[in-house]
């Protein structure tokens, strides 16, 4: 079970609130995408592609005056309106540090931190000794084992995934020791000619990332109210998007791209009552998240 709640929370059960979990609703078309889904969403994105300005980091947002200062490795931006889509790891972490800090959102963060999910990505000889598009466990008697998608698509390929502790573990020693690890099992499960019919084409490191540090986000038991925390604007003027802050859709594409267009109507409102003169902050809200 926690070998499973590894690659759907990227961590083990006692780590994930039940509340949280139970909350996720499913599409029912969260299905592969054959080209895959980073071209996916390039062409989601493209209407904005000639807008966008990429390999930007930025390191702090200064909202100490009336506009907010971005330092970026491109030197200073200011804007009346930032809309936060980094993962919740960077902004709990403050790798991202906003000035001054707001303590509250620092915390809703941290309620909501990022689990780990890995993948090795294998061609296999001799695919046609496995079904297309199935699914294979090799052990239950630990959590710290992996769920192996036989030939997807119908590829020559077998696609590894990790979860929680072990997909930790294993990015830390390298993208070597995922493949080594994955080879093993599938030995261990198949037989030992299995050694000489894989090769590793490709192998993510979401945890050793600097700009994900992690794969996607899971309250912590006790934290399911943190997502909607997240939800709420700092003054007005720098608003939370992205996977973590989705109430149902948590932990995936679309979740973040619904999240992006709900914050965006959320600053442009709040711009627009801005420039009529009226306070956009409904009464009750905490201006400080
Ligand atoms: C193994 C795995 C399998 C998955 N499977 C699915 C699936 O089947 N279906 C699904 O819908 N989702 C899936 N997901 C989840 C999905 O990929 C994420 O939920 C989604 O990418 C989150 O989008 P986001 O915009 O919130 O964050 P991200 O995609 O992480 O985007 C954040 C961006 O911020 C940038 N950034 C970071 N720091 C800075 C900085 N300081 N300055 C400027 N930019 C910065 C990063 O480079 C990145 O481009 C999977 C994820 C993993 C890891």
């Amino acid at each position: 079970m926690d070998a499973i709640s590894g690659a759907l929370n990227g961590a083990r059960f006692a780590e994930v609130s039940s509340l949280d979990y139970d909350a996720y609703g499913d599409t029912g078309v969260n299905w592969r995408v054959r080209e895959g889904y980073g071209r996916l969403i390039a062409r989601l994105g493209q209407a904005v592609s000639s807008i966008t300005v990429t390999d930007c980091a930025v390191s702090r947002i200064d909202r100490s005056g009336p506009v907010l200062r971005l330092e970026t490795n491109r030197g200073e931006l200011t804007a009346r309106i930032v809309i936060l889509t980094v993962p919740n790891s960077l902004i709990s972490g403050e790798a991202i540090r906003i000035d001054p800090p707001v303590p509250a959102l620092i915390e809703a963060t941290a309620g909501v931190p990022l689990g780990l999910a890995s993948k090795v990505h294998m061609t296999v000889r001799g695919a046609g000794d496995f079904q297309p598009d199935t699914q294979l466990w090799t052990r239950t008697d630990t959590a710290e084992t992996g769920g192996y998608h036989l030939r997807p698509f119908g590829r020559p390929m077998i696609e590894a995934y990790f979860g929680a502790d072990l997909a930790w573990g294993l990015e830390a020693q390298g993208p070597a020791a995922l493949f080594d690890f994955a080879v093993s099992e599938l030995v261990a499960a198949l037989g030992s000619d299995m050694r000489r019919r894989l090769e590793a084409v490709a192998v993510s490191g979401w945890g050793v990332d600097p700009w994900s540090r992690g794969a996607y986000s899971h309250a912590l038991p006790g934290h399911a109210a943190d997502r909607a925390k997240l939800r709420m604007a700092v003054e007005d003027r720098i608003f939370l998007a992205g996977e973590a802050t989705a109430p149902v859709y948590y932990g995936t594409a679309h979740g973040a791209w619904m999240e992006g267009e709900r914050a965006a109507e959320a600053a442009l409102t709040a711009q627009t009552l801005k420039g009529l003169g009226l306070d956009p902050r409904r009464p009750g809200d905490d201006s400080e998240a």
